[in-house]
């Protein structure tokens, strides 16, 4: 892990924000990158962003972004599975996942850049060798957001299903490994933290988060001692969250940076980047990643790394996809 860390483009917000004041007219802005090894490390445990993109497809210098979907690592293997939004089923093969080798998957929302391509990575796995049954928890329904249960009914049911051909995930049969649904209680973000029972060698504890309209989650992921915490889509409404993840000092805090807070961007769904600044100050992060990156939230980098700078003075870095973090 050392020397993964002095791989590391370590870069404050406040230094680069002060850096950035000079004009650079009709020029490219320089983004912080991430760390960006080869891959995950052999051993420890590592998150790796699959999809650090939005719900736009965009392509942009060398390469676009899938949208969210992150990989939990343990030793070298691919445990867990955290959203699979459009184009991270290229990603999730890129990184050398493996849906036998998952302990679970989990969702944070039912947006179709965080869960647009579940149905493929299921059939993928479909192609593997896999008998344990495979938790897939998401949250519950709200209006014109079925739950997690009914959405891969919806998908997959041998009658009514969309690919009622893949039925077998329900029932496991027909060749195919059985699929454990369970909805977590979300109340618009206002439910009690709920954990989740998918491993001994690490913990998951799904915090309900606000999205406006939609039923969602936060996930904090704690491996010997050594946290990570995923925001999720989620708004400024989502106080529960702060509140009871203040001064957890996690290794790191994954913030969803989908809006600048300018004018005609929607409101009530996410954080502005001073607003995650706020909760990056509060909950005091040894390191911040900005990922659900999207060209309106990038083009005025500076901008938002200064409004992040208010709250939280660590350092930053702008997730690409595949990007790998070690805990
Ligand atoms: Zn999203
Ligand atoms: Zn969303």
């Amino acid at each position: 892990m050392g020397s993964l860390r002095k791989l590391a483009v370590i870069v404050s917000a406040a230094a680069f924000a002060s850096w950035w004041q000079a004009p650079l007219a009709h020029s490219a802005p320089a983004i912080p990158r991430a760390e960006q090894p080869a891959a995950c490390p052999a051993t420890g445990a590592a998150l790796q962003v699959l999809g650090s993109g939005g719900p736009i497809a965009e392509w942009a210098g060398e390469a676009g972004r899938a949208g969210t979907s992150y990989l939990l690592w343990i030793d070298g293997k691919p445990r867990l599975l955290i959203d699979a939004g459009a184009g991270s089923f290229l990603r999730f093969a890129q990184a050398g996942g493996t849906v036998a080798s998952l302990d679970a998957i989990l969702l944070t929302h039912l947006h179709a850049d965080h869960a647009g391509d579940l149905a493929g990575v299921l059939n993928s796995g479909g192609f593997e060798t896999r008998s344990a049954p495979l938790p897939i928890i998401g949250p519950d329904s709200a209006d014109r957001f079925p739950g997690t249960t009914e959405f891969l009914a919806r998908l997959l049911d041998k009658e009514a299903g969309a690919f009622a051909y893949n039925g077998g995930f329900v029932d496991g049969t027909e060749g195919k490994f059985l699929i454990a649904p369970h909805d977590i209680t979300t109340a618009a973000g206002e439910a009690d933290p709920a954990g989740l029972d998918v491993s001994n060698d690490y913990s998951v504890i799904a915090h309900p988060v606000h999205h406006g309209v939609v039923p969602a989650l936060g996930f904090v992921i704690e491996w010997q001692g050594r946290t990570a915490v995923i925001t999720g889509d989620q708004s400024a409404l989502s106080q529960r969250f702060l509140a009871d993840l203040t001064a957890s000092k996690p290794v790191i805090l994954f913030a969803h940076h989908v809006i600048n807070g300018g004018a005609g961007q929607p409101r009530g769904l996410h954080r502005t980047p001073e607003q995650i600044g706020v909760l990056a100050g509060a909950l005091a992060p040894a390191r911040l990643v900005l990922t659900h990156n999207m060209q309106r939230s990038l083009s005025p980098l500076a901008e938002s790394l200064a409004a992040i700078a208010k709250g939280y003075s660590g350092p930053v870095s702008v997730a690409a996809d595949l990007d790998c973090f070690a805990l």
